[in-house]
């Protein structure tokens, strides 16, 4: 156990240790001042955080980095009760703070305010400020009291304000001296709303007022006082009472103070713990405190969402608000979706144009290679043709060996070889004797058949260098290259033999026999050159003397 003397000497290293951190923090301000919290029956933790909050930021904002020493003291009113927290503060504070000279004391909340009011020979002679006494019309002898009320009837004008179709409201407060004062408050500002009607549950206990609330139908609301509500032994805080309403009702819970705003509660006209914070900070750089701003519009931004509340003021303070993403990077999103976007279209487009030209050139191709197929066709058709023309217009049809026109072709090729290389030519015209007859004895179709033996005799006994052809009706043609007119004139003979042999059947079974006669022509080396009808002419003349001298005979020109 550490006796009074020990304990005296602690509490002073302590203030003394505190000093120097302070000190070390502050830069040129050698000013020092206490402020007193009181976690009081009245309060929580939740709002000493708002009023901490709001102290800290408004000393860094207006300071200029000329902060004053703080030192702070806690009265905890809320665990240990009132009046142990008060409990020999007093000593205490007089021995820890014996050798700190302080410049100012700020109280906050009506248990510090009391405490420090009720103790004047503590600290004598340092300005006093109490802010948030708690009060009616209270003046202290010893200092100055910013007293922050709420504003009732504007606390209660959000509800016609953001939710017109509520006519019943249910304000929860409790017995306690502050709830009750509160309470006389909100009840002369009901008066303004004519159109609602007001319900006070200042009793009962936590399970009472949550069936209550639990009844509570689509045209009610719940107005939330910073109450207390002791469930056994218990002390439930207002925040903790708060939110057992909220999950009991559907109704939209208003409030008064901004400790009460969160999650479950929409909010409303509320006295807000920030702003007091920032008041006590004015007070402590030796600013005037402009207490007409710490209430304002504060709501929590996804229970006003889901209860539906309209026209709520664009300069209200809006807690939670998720960090929207789209709001935050709405510029950066969009061009970003853009490009992607014209992106898309610009690689669609060209994947496009790439298929469709690809399919062209594939059918460009194969047109290409259908075509060269047809035209391939088609030549090698034409040339079929030709030939077969070819064929057709020099052959004959009946017999198949070459036609006049064939044969005149051939003399003059041979003519000119033989003139070139001083070579003979030969020539023989052979010609059915008294075909008329045999046309008219057997009929036609034997005519034809002995003009295709003849044909056929004729050609079989040619030499590879001959030519022969079917010059006119039953009229035959050879042309003997290299052949002298002697040698041609036996071979002729020798033909006019076998012809004379030749058997055909008549279409009585009666054989027909046949002659022919030939006459013999050949191109003179000496005399003029010749000419294919030259030379055919001499060989009619010849054929002609065989005719006349009797027919079935070789005569040479
Ligand atoms: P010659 O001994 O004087 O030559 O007497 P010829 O009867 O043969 O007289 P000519 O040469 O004047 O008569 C030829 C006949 O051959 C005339 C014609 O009716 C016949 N003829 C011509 N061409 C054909 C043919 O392709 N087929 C048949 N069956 N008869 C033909
Ligand atoms: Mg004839
Ligand atoms: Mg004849």
């Amino acid at each position: 156990m550490l006796n009074h003397a020990h304990r005296r000497l602690l509490l002073r290293l302590a203030a003394a240790c505190w000093l120097a951190s302070a000190a070390a923090h502050a830069v040129a301000d050698d000013r020092r001042v206490l402020v007193l919290y009181s976690l009081g029956a009245d309060s929580s933790s939740a709002w000493q955080r708002l009023v901490h909050k709001g102290m800290y930021e408004e000393l860094g904002r207006s300071s200029q980095g000329a902060t004053p020493a703080i030192f702070e003291e806690r009265f905890d009113a809320n665990r240990v009760g009132e009046d142990k927290a008060v409990e020999g503060m007093a000593p205490y504070l007089a021995t820890k703070y014996a050798d700190v000279k302080f410049d100012a004391i700020v109280t906050e909340n009506f248990v510090a305010s009391r405490f420090l009011a009720s103790h004047p020979e503590l600290f004598p002679g340092v300005p006093r400020h109490y802010v948030n006494h708690g009060r009616d019309q209270w003046q202290p002898r010893d200092g100055v009291a910013y007293e922050v009320t709420s504003d009732f009837q504007r606390a209660l004008g959000v509800i016609p304000m953001v939710a017109p179709h509520v006519r019943h409201v249910a304000v929860i407060g409790d017995s306690t001296a502050r709830g009750q004062l509160w309470l006389d408050r909100l009840r002369s500002a009901t008066a303004h709303f004519p159109q609602i009607r007001f319900e006070i549950w200042d009793g009962g206990s936590i399970g009472e007022l949550r069936a209550r609330a639990a009844r509570l139908d689509g045209n009610s609301a719940v107005f939330m006082l910073a109450s207390l509500r002791n469930e056994g032994s218990a002390r439930v805080q207002p925040r903790d009472l708060a939110l057992q309403i909220a999950g009991a009702t559907r109704a939209p819970i208003f409030t008064h103070s901004e400790s009460l705003v969160m999650p479950g509660v929409a909010g409303g006209y509320v006295v807000s713990g920030e702003a007091v914070g920032r008041m006590m900070a004015r007070l402590l750089l030796g600013q005037p405190a402009m207490d007409s701003q710490v209430q304002g519009y504060y709501f929590d931004y996804p229970t006003a969402r889901r209860a539906g509340l309209r026209n709520i003021p664009h300069d209200a303070v809006m807690l939670n608000r998720p960090h929207n993403v789209w709001e935050l990077y709405r510029w950066q999103i969009v061009s970003v979706i853009g490009l992607v976007v014209f992106e898309g279209v610009l690689i669609t487009a060209l994947v496009l144009s790439l298929r469709s030209r690809r399919r062209t050139m594939k059918e460009l191709a194969s047109e290409r290679n259908n075509l060269e197929d047809r035209i391939l066709q088609r030549t090698l058709e034409l040339l079929q043709a030709n030939r077969k023309l070819e064929e057709l217009a020099t052959t004959d049809p009946l017999t198949g060996i070459a036609n006049r026109r064939k044969m005149t072709e051939q003399i003059a090729q041979e003519l000119e070889r033989a003139r070139r290389f001083h070579h003979p030519l030969s020539l023989l015209m052979v010609d059915i004797d008294h075909f008329k007859r045999i046309n008219d004895t057997y009929g036609h179709e034997v005519g034809d058949q002995a003009i295709i033996h003849t044909a056929t005799l004729l050609t079989a006994h040619l030499r590879a260098v001959d030519a022969v052809a079917r010059f006119g009706g039953e009229e035959f043609v050879l042309l003997m290259p290299e052949t002298p007119i002697a040698v041609a004139a036996h071979a002729a003979e020798r033909l006019r033999e076998k012809a004379a042999q030749l058997r055909m059947l008549a279409e009585d079974g009666s054989e027909v026999a046949l002659t022919i006669s030939i006459g013999v022509s050949a191109a003179d080396p000496t005399g003029a050159p010749d000419t294919p009808s030259s030379l055919l002419v001499r060989a009619d003349k010849a054929l002609y003397r065989a005719k006349k001298e009797g027919r079935n005979r070789v005569v040479q020109f």
